[in-house]
C-alpha cells in the first residue's frame, strides 16, 4: 500500500480544520463534571493526545507548548508509557501540552480538533463520516448532543481526513482497524453506531452489515449527567 509519498503541510492543515465543534465552547458544558476541574480532552489524566510524526517535527519548531507522554504527567495516576505506545500506531507518537491554562489554539494538534470524533471507514474501506470515542460517552457533553456540531466542524473534519488520506494511505488502514474495534464494540452491545455523515445528515449503521438509517438528532441517545442537561 502506497505510504507517506506525498508532504503534508501542517501549518496548512491547521488553518483548514479550525472551526470550532460547537457553537458555545463546550468545555465549560463538561468541565464541572471532572474532579479535576479541566475539559476532559485537555485533562491528560482522562486522554492522552498523540500526533503524527512529522506534525511533531512541526510542531516543535514552532512552539513549546508539547512535550513527548512521559507518563508521569498525571500525578495522580503515573503510567508506564509502554503501554499505551504499544497501541498507537507507528505513525504516532503520545503527547502531552502544558494543559487547558497554557493553551495555544494555533498549535493544537489534529488530535485535539478531531476530538471525541475519528473518520469512520466501513468494512469495504470507504470514508463516509464521523463517528465518536466511544470511550468518552459519559464524560464528553459533545457526544450527547451531537445535533449541535456545526457544519462548518464537520466540512472541515471530512476535507482534511480526504487530504490526508489522499496523501497518506495507511492512515485510513489505520482508521479501518478503529471502525472495526468500534463495531466489534457496538455488535456486543447490540447497538447501533451513530454517524455523522459527509452528506450532512445523521445516521445509526448496524455494525454487522454497515446499513444506515437516517435519523434526526433529536432522537439520539444522552448518556450520564449529560441525560438531564441540555
Ligand atoms: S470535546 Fe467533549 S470533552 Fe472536549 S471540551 Fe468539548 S465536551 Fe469536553
Ligand atoms: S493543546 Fe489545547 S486543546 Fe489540545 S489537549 Fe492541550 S489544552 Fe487541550
Amino acid at each position: 500500500m502506497k505510504d507517506r509519498l506525498q508532504y503534508l503541510d501542517f501549518h496548512v492543515a491547521y488553518q483548514l480544520f479550525n472551526a470550532p465543534i460547537t457553537v458555545i465552547d463546550c468545555g465549560t458544558k463538561c468541565e464541572p463534571h471532572n474532579p479535576n476541574f479541566k475539559p476532559f480532552c485537555c485533562d491528560i489524566c482522562q486522554a492522552v493526545p498523540a500526533a503524527y510524526k512529522d506534525e511533531w517535527t512541526y510542531l516543535r519548531a514552532e512552539t513549546d507548548l508539547w512535550h513527548p507522554w512521559r507518563g508521569d504527567e498525571c500525578s495522580s495516576n503515573p503510567e508506564n508509557p509502554a503501554v499505551l505506545e504499544a497501541e498507537t500506531p507507528d505513525s504516532m507518537l503520545l503527547m502531552a501540552c502544558l494543559g487547558p491554562q497554557h493553551c495555544q489554539r494555533a498549535y493544537r494538534a489534529l488530535s485535539c480538533r478531531q476530538f471525541p470524533f475519528f473518520p469512520y471507514i466501513t468494512s469495504d474501506y470507504r470514508f463516509i463520516g464521523l463517528a465518536y470515542e466511544w470511550e468518552f460517552e459519559h464524560t464528553c457533553w459533545v457526544i450527547s448532543n451531537l445535533g449541535m456540531v456545526t457544519a462548518e466542524y464537520r466540512q472541515e473534519f471530512i476535507r482534511t481526513y480526504d487530504d490526508l488520506f489522499s496523501k497518506w494511505m495507511r492512515e485510513l488502514e489505520s482508521y479501518a482497524i478503529r471502525s472495526e474495534q468500534l463495531r466489534s464494540h457496538f455488535s456486543t452491545l447490540k447497538r447501533r453506531i451513530t454517524i455523522l455523515h459527509r452528506n450532512g445528515e445523521y445516521y445509526l449503521l448496524s455494525p454487522g452489515s454497515d446499513r444506515i438509517a437516517k435519523v434526526i438528532p433529536e432522537r439520539l441517545p444522552k448518556f450520564g449527567v449529560y441525560r438531564e442537561t441540555v
